[in-house]
C-alpha cells in the first residue's frame, strides 16, 4: 500500500475559535448582514453602518468574549 503524503495540519490560533466575521440582522429589513470583525479594535465595539440591502443605518454592536465568541447585533438609530 502506498502511503499518501500527509499535509501538515495548520496550528489553530490560540483559543481555537476566533472569528473575524460575524452577522447581524438588519433592524429595518431583517436581512442577515455579514460584517468583518476587527478583533484588534477592542472587545466592545459600536459603529453605524448602512444596510447594504435597504440602506437604512444600523447601530451595530460587537462583543468579543474571552473564549473568542463574537456576538453582533444591530439596533435602529
Ligand atoms: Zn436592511
Amino acid at each position: 500500500m502506498k502511503r499518501k503524503k500527509v499535509r501538515k495540519k495548520r496550528h489553530r490560533e490560540l483559543g481555537g475559535t476566533l472569528n473575524d466575521e460575524s452577522t447581524y440582522l438588519c433592524d429595518s429589513c431583517g436581512e442577515e448582514i455579514v460584517v468583518p470583525i476587527d478583533l484588534s479594535a477592542g472587545d466592545d465595539q459600536r459603529y453605524v453602518e448602512d444596510c447594504p440591502v435597504c440602506c437604512n443605518p444600523n447601530v451595530v454592536s460587537v462583543m468579543i468574549y474571552e473564549d473568542g465568541e463574537v456576538r453582533c447585533w444591530a439596533e435602529s438609530e
